[in-house]
C-alpha cells in the first residue's frame, strides 16, 4: 500500500459536501434572509412536505432536535411517571435520556451482536405490567426488525417508537410485501439532523414521523408550546419550543434533493469495505438485518477483543485513518443512569460490543483509492 492516503482522509467531508452545492445553498440562505420569516416561514412546511413524499408518504413534524423528537414522541403517548419504556442497551444516550427526563424508566434490553440492533426476544423478556413502549433504534442505518418488534409490541398492547436519527431513508420489507420506510412503522418515527448525520442540516434539527393524522397535530401542538396550528395564543397542553428554524428548513430542502445520491455514494463505499475485508481473520464486517436496507450512517466492525480494537485503531490513525469507537460505555453504565441499578455484566453483548466495535470513515465524498487505501491499512494488521 501507498506510504499515505492518496488524499486526506476524513470521517466525514461536510465542507467539501457543501461546496458541490455552493450555488443552491446560498441562494436558499440568501431567500431566507430577505424573506425575513426566520421562524416558522414557507419553508419549513415545504420542506416537512417534500421528506414525506420522500418517506413514502408519511407526515413530517420538524423539531429542534432529535433528541427533543424523542421527549416529544413520547409525551404523545400520555405515559405517567415510573411508566417503563424499553430501550437497546446500546445506543446513543439520547434514547434513553429523553424518557428519563420524562420521569419515565427507560428499561435497556440487549441487543443483537451481529446487527447491533434490538433484539426482540430480550426485548420481550424486559416487558413488565409498568411497560407501556418500546423504543428501539435503527444504528448504524439499518432497521431493526420490525416485523418483530411491531407483532410484539401489538401483541402486548404497547406502542412501538422508532429512533431513526442514524437510518433516514432505510426501507423494512413488511410480511405483506408492502415496503416501509424505517420510521414509520412505529407510531412514532424521531429523526435528527445533526449536521454529521445522513441528512445533516448546519446547526441543530429533528423531526417527527407518523402516519396517523392525528397524531401529527398532536405532535406539532406538543413542539408548539401546545397551541392549536393557526391559533395564536390558544394553547390546548403543555408543550415545549421545539421548532426547527426556517434557515435549516431551506437548507435540508437543498441537501434533501441529492439525499438519495450520497446515500447510493455511502452503500457504494460499504461494498467496497465489503469486499475487500470479508475475508480479514480477527474481525467482522457489519452483518445485514434480513428485510432491511442499510444507509450506512456508519461502517462498523467488531474486533475480537478491546485490546485489538485499540491496537487496530492506533495503527490506522498512525497511517492517516480517522476512526471512531460508537459507543464506548454502555447506556447502563453511565453515571447518570446508576440509579438505574445495573450492574456490570447485565447486558453482555452491548458491553462487548462497547470494547470491541470500531467504525471506519464512510461519506458519500470517499473515492474508491481512498477506501482501498483505508481497507489496506485494516488488512496490515494480523492475529
Ligand atoms: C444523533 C442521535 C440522536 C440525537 O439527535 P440530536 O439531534 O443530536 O438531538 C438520538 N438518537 C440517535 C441514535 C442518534 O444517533
Amino acid at each position: 500500500m501507498p506510504a499515505a492516503p492518496p488524499a486526506p482522509i476524513r470521517l466525514l467531508d461536510l465542507p467539501a459536501q457543501h461546496a458541490a452545492i455552493q450555488p443552491e445553498l446560498d441562494a436558499a440562505l440568501r431567500r431566507v434572509m430577505q424573506e425575513g420569516a426566520f421562524i416558522q416561514g414557507a419553508d419549513v412546511q415545504l420542506f416537512a412536505d417534500e421528506l414525506g413524499r420522500y418517506l413514502g408518504g408519511a407526515r413530517v413534524v420538524p423539531c429542534a432536535n432529535g433528541t427533543d423528537a424523542l421527549q416529544l414522541a413520547l409525551m404523545s403517548l400520555a405515559l405517567q411517571p415510573g411508566d417503563e419504556v424499553i430501550v437497546p442497551a446500546f445506543t446513543y444516550v439520547a434514547t434513553a435520556e429523553a424518557a428519563a427526563i420524562l420521569g419515565l424508566r427507560p428499561v435497556p434490553a440487549d441487543v443483537d451482536p451481529g446487527t447491533f440492533n434490538l433484539d426482540p426476544a430480550a426485548a420481550e423478556a424486559a416487558i413488565t405490567p409498568r411497560t407501556r413502549a418500546i423504543l428501539c433504534v435503527h444504528l448504524y442505518g439499518q432497521c431493526a426488525d420490525l416485523t418483530a418488534l411491531r407483532a410484539l409490541a401489538d401483541r402486548h398492547g404497547l406502542a412501538l417508537i422508532e429512533d431513526n436519527a442514524q437510518a433516514i431513508g432505510a426501507t423494512w420489507q413488511m410480511p405483506d410485501g408492502a415496503v416501509a420506510h424505517a420510521g414509520t412503522v412505529g407510531e412514532v418515527g424521531t429523526t435528527s439532523f445533526f449536521p454529521s448525520k445522513n441528512l445533516g442540516c448546519l446547526g441543530d434539527g429533528g423531526a417527527l414521523l407518523t402516519r396517523d393524522e392525528a397524531r401529527a397535530t398532536l405532535l406539532y401542538e406538543l413542539a408548539n408550546h401546545g397551541q392549536a396550528r393557526g391559533r395564536k395564543y390558544v394553547h390546548q397542553r403543555l408543550g415545549l419550543n421545539s421548532r426547527l428554524d426556517t434557515l435549516q428548513a431551506a437548507l435540508l430542502r437543498v441537501k434533501l434533493r441529492h439525499l438519495a445520491d450520497w446515500t447510493a455514494a455511502r452503500q457504494r463505499v460499504a461494498a467496497q469495505y465489503d469486499a475487500l475485508l470479508a475475508d480479514v481473520p480477527g474481525l467482522r464486517t457489519p452483518q445485514r438485518q434480513a428485510g432491511s436496507s442499510h444507509v450506512f450512517h456508519q461502517y462498523t466492525l467488531t474486533l475480537h477483543s478491546e485490546a485489538r480494537r485499540d491496537a487496530l485503531q492506533q495503527h490506522l490513525q498512525h497511517h492517516g485513518v480517522p476512526s471512531v469507537v460508537y459507543y464506548p460505555v454502555p447506556v447502563h453504565r453511565q453515571p447518570a443512569y446508576a440509579y438505574l441499578g445495573y450492574g456490570e455484566g447485565r447486558f453482555p453483548v452491548a458491553e462487548q460490543l462497547c470494547r470491541t466495535v470500531l467504525s471506519l470513515p464512510i461519506h458519500p465524498g470517499l473515492t474508491p483509492e481512498q477506501v482501498a487505501y483505508v481497507a489496506a491499512a485494516v488488512r496490515m494488521v494480523s492475529w
